[in-house]
């Protein structure tokens, strides 16, 4: 039977380890608190959903955030000068610019702007540029989110084989780049694979760990799955579905029903790889504020997300079936 990786109980002892930093932190002598800035560019209806998920769970670690909302027709020019502004704000140790953004601001000039070491979505060239080096040092959420509940639920990554499908900024070439790094807590063999792969299903059933982040709903099929392997599935779609409870269905890339007899372990949606990003925003804020005050030495983020020392183990960050 497939088990499930649930990634909303890692997410719940990440969030309690930044908050205990947060706290020691605090009594160290840091003299603010961790300070969070997330602006958004518009009214996107997902974004303020992913927003507001940040802020509450940003509120119940210490982490001080500030949402900034900027009208829909702001130039580049004015939010880059908004981000220099942050940038030279000692209350602000993490920044974000929610996406997506509207045409006239191009997304890479967001991200080029912000102080890499405020950067805490990971997606300055600098960060980035490391993490291709072999040398993270801020990590984009997503892909660290997903290393830590492979480790958590106790999956072999080292030499395993990894296929991942996506190769978007800010998870499938991250994380693809993540997980072929040299160390002991990485080292698989990674394939990344996008919209103009050939031989896809073949492929993917090469895999001994399948990440999905297509943004197709349950596109991939269990004939794509070789039987035992784990599939992280990060996709989220929200289907109009008049029987389910508020007439929103929430999916992700797998068709999980179809997958489940064959996986050896699926991470859920909703309750998967979405709790951990948001976790992971919060321990790269922890830890640039760490960094800034220099209050508790330099941190690495595979402590802060629970890998050293031993995360939960695999018995809390299971269940036994989808039906559960
Ligand atoms: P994206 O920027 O739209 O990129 C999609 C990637 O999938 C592209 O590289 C594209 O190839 C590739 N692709 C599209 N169709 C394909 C196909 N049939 N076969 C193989 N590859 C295909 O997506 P994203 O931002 O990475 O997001 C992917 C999904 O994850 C979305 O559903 C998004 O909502 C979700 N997401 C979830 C979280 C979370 O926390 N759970 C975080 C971020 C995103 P090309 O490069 O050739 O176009």
């Amino acid at each position: 039977m497939t088990k499930r990786l649930e990634g909303r109980i890692l997410a719940g002892a990440v969030r309690s380890r930044v908050c205990s930093r947060v706290t020691a932190g605090l009594r160290a002598g840091a003299s603010t608190p961790p300070g969070l800035l997330m602006i958004r560019v518009g009214e996107d209806p997902a974004s303020i959903s992913y927003v507001r998920g940040k802020e509450k769970a940003a509120a119940e670690t210490g982490i001080v955030s500030r949402v900034e909302v900027l009208d829909l027709s702001t130039s580049e020019a004015v939010l880059l000068a908004r981000i220099a502004e942050a940038n030279r704000d000692p209350a602000i140790h993490g920044l974000l610019v929610q996406w997506p953004l509207p045409k006239q601001i191009r997304p890479e000039a967001a991200s080029e702007a912000i102080d890499p070491a405020k950067d805490v979505d990971g997606l300055h060239p600098y960060n980035l540029g490391r993490l291709a080096l072999g040398r993270p040092s801020i990590v984009p959420c997503t892909p660290l989110g997903i290393l830590a509940l492979l480790h958590a639920g106790r999956v072999p990554v080292a030499g395993a084989r990894v296929v991942v499908l996506g190769r978007s900024q800010i998870v499938g070439r991250p994380l693809s780049l993540l997980l072929g790094v040299k160390a002991d807590w990485a080292d698989a063999t990674v394939t990344t694979a996008h919209s103009h792969s050939r031989g896809l299903v073949n492929l993917a059933r090469e895999a001994d760990i399948l990440v999905a982040a297509i943004g197709r709903p349950g596109a991939v099929t269990a004939e794509m799955v070789k039987p035992g392997a784990t599939v992280v599935d990060v996709g989220i779609h929200r289907l109009d579905d008049p029987a389910a409870p508020k007439g929103v269905r929430i999916v992700g890339d797998v068709d999980a029903a179809g997958v489940e007899p064959v996986a050896g372990w699926l991470t859920p949606v909703p309750g998967g790889v979405g709790p951990l990003t948001v976790a992971m925003l919060l321990a790269n804020t922890m830890e640039a504020w760490e960094r800034a005050c220099g209050v508790i030495g330099p941190a690495t983020w595979m402590e802060a997300c629970g890998l050293i020392p031993e995360g939960p183990g695999s018995g809390e960050l299971v269940s036994g079936g989808l039906g559960e």
